[in-house]
């Protein structure tokens, strides 16, 4: 495996759509099918020919270009196990702990389960990439709608706990802008949280993109990875509580703002 290259592009209202690429062997992954023209428009501009496809999860804005990749590309299409019912044309269904090959480097799946009950990530460590959908997005998470706050914030716990901290991490969404202005009436004191505001406002201004994020920035600024941390604690009033009730409190207050 040489260097990989990535391509992000805007597409939808506010999904991304993601190229990830070899040169060395010319293969090439598509992260998540939100947009047939979209995509296509970036193969055609960077002449990088999609030989797999990485879907997150069974939601409609991630998996209805499948069948159009399939047919123009013939890419082999990777997906969560436990959705293969809700999503058309999985060859290779994957679960946690699974891995897939792609250009001689390991994509490692892991269970991300809240978002929906079969949502996973793929991470490549050798690269230090991570695309974690609709689970982990820049300072927010997506949200529960078919697991528990439970069950989200071990996902998201796993994560900050997998991921090294220069793991570059793309998500499914450009909302960085308004998770880090709900994030900074949770976490007021976090210095770091209000720089990194003003940053990504500097960045939306001019309509350039945000992502992708680090483990590193994630693990300062994001209040849903940090339940465990004690200003964000005593500012909810939470001191006592268990790390996924403080978590399971930011989530209700974000589905609120
Ligand atoms: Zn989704």
């Amino acid at each position: 495996m040489s260097e990989l290259a990535v391509h992000l592009f805007p597409c939808l209202t506010d999904n991304y759509g993601v190229l990830v690429h070899d040169p060395e062997s010319g293969e090439t992954a598509v992260v998540d099918a939100p947009d047939e023209a979209a995509i296509k428009r970036a193969v055609a501009e960077t002449g990088w020919t999609p030989t797999q496809v990485w879907v997150t999860h069974h939601h409609w804005d991630h998996t209805q270009a499948i069948p159009a990749l399939k047919d123009a590309y013939g890419a082999t299409v990777v997906g969560p196990r436990q959705e293969a019912a809700m999503i058309v044309d999985l060859d290779l269904k994957v679960g946690d702990g699974d891995s897939v090959q792609f250009a001689g480097a390991t994509v490692r799946v892991i269970g991300t389960p809240g978002h929906t009950l079969g949502q996973v990530a793929y991470w490549l460590p050798d690269a230090a990439l991570a695309f974690t959908g609709d689970t982990l997005f820049a300072m927010g998470c997506g949200r529960v709608f078919e697991g528990t706050p439970e069950m989200m914030w071990t996902s998201l716990d796993r994560l900050a706990a997998t991921l090294p901290a220069e793991t570059r991490i793309y998500c499914g969404h450009e909302y960085t802008l308004a998770n880090a202005k709900f994030a900074v009436t949770v976490d007021p004191d976090n210095a770091a949280l209000a720089e990194r505001l003003e940053a990504v406002a500097a960045i939306r201004a001019q309509g350039k993109p945000t992502l992708p994020t680090t483990m590193a920035e994630e693990r300062l600024t994001n209040p849903f990875l940090r339940a465990g941390d004690e200003a964000l604690r005593a500012h909810l009033g939470m001191a006592d509580a268990a790390d996924w009730e403080v978590f399971a409190e930011v989530r209700r207050r974000k589905d609120h703002f």
